[in-house]
């Protein structure tokens, strides 16, 4: 079994070569993402497996089937990235529903914590043996509101993170979760108030037509003034220059940023010998309250070893079985 692997990184290999070689498979490992033009690459492959920023349009997607490609083995969660509707009845797409909600939850944390406590700031300084702690005052966690948009897996998990901490919970979700209304740990209110009683935001919702940039102009301004804004879920949930307005106006107290709604572009490559053609991004990181990564949320050893077992299982479910649980279905 064939399986063309896109978008590869040294990180993937060793899980995904020892659960592969478990299952009999064969990766064709290929630094470069999947799209229009590498598509060809495929040729000879059972079947692709493809991550965030990898481009499943229409054309790439029957150029595969004529290829003679038979699944699109996601290795993620999201599948934005796919066009879904249109691979439906044409070309089996497959995905990672859960791999590791703490490693994302985790994550979120460490940006909210780095960020108001200037940790980021304080590393910088004593390496230059600066000992001085002017402008290095944060708040206390504890008692402060988060209003968190998106109740499912990771979701959850960074909430009991916050409640960890003693904060209060608002949360907005599409389809709210009864263990957590029963349960009283959150409060369920409409995106309106969130907005405006939330002291920090945090955004676990996948990116939809309905949750395109959730966070914009006018959301802004309804938020309280100095709202933190953390995204660890789909760049195009934010509109960047909305939020750069934000930020300049000092309306937005702090950013933590591990997606980019252009991240294609550049996340996950090292530009540190270019000039970054993005103004927006290169002003946001330029930012002393704005702190970026490059969608590094899910890399920790659990998830990446979580991620290769379940694709490996997906495909082999599929090709062997003809059915796969986590086949995405519209
Ligand atoms: P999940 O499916 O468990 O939860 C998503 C939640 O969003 C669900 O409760 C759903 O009801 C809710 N939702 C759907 N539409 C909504 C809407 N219009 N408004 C508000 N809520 C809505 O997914 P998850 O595992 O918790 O992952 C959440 C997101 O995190 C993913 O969609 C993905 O974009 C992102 N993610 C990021 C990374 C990273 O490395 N940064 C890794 C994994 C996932």
């Amino acid at each position: 079994m064939r399986i063309a692997f896109f978008d590869a990184k040294n990180y993937d290999k060793p899980s995904f070569d020892r659960f592969g070689s478990e299952g009999g498979m064969d990766f064709k490992y290929f630094e470069t993402k999947l799209n229009e033009d590498t598509v060809e690459l495929a040729a000879g492959a059972d079947g692709v497996c493809v991550f965030v920023n990898d481009v499943v349009n229409k054309t790439v997607i029957d150029r595969l089937i004529s290829l003679g490609v038979k699944l699109i083995a996601l290795r993620c969660a999201g599948f934005n990235n796919v066009d879904v509707k249109y691979a439906k009845g044409r070309i089996a797409v497959l995905r990672v529903p859960a791999y590791s909600p703490y490693a994302v939850a985790e994550h979120t944390m460490a940006l909210l914590l780095t960020s108001i406590r200037r940790i980021h700031k304080a590393y910088i300084r004593t390496r230059d043996f600066n000992f001085s702690l002017a402008g290095m005052t944060g708040f206390d966690l504890h008692g402060k509101t988060v209003g968190v948009i998106g109740t499912g897996r990771i979701g959850q998990a960074f909430i009991d993170i916050c409640l960890g901490f003693g904060m209060k919970v608002l949360a907005y979700d599409k389809y709210p979760s009864a263990a957590l209304m029963n349960g009283g740990r959150v409060k369920y209110v409409e995106l309106s108030e969130l907005f405006s009683k939330s002291d920090i935001i945090s955004l676990h919702c996948p990116l939809s037509e309905e949750t395109y940039h959730i966070i914009n102009e006018d959301t802004i301004k309804m938020c309280k003034d100095k709202v933190v804004i953390l995204n660890t879920s789909r760049g195009a949930l934010v509109d960047a220059e909305a939020l750069l307005a934000g930020i300049k106006t000092r309306k937005v107290g702090a950013a933590c940023l591990d997606v980019y709604e252009e991240e294609s572009e550049f996340f996950f490559e090292d530009y540190s010998g270019h000039i970054l053609d993005d103004d927006v991004l290169a002003r946001l990181i330029s930012m002393p309250n704005v702190i970026v990564t490059s969608h590094q949320a899910f890399l920790t050893e659990e998830a990446l070893s979580n991620i290769a077992e379940t694709t490996v299982k997906n495909i082999l479910d599929y090709l062997e079985l003809g059915r796969c649980e986590n086949e995405v279905t519209l």
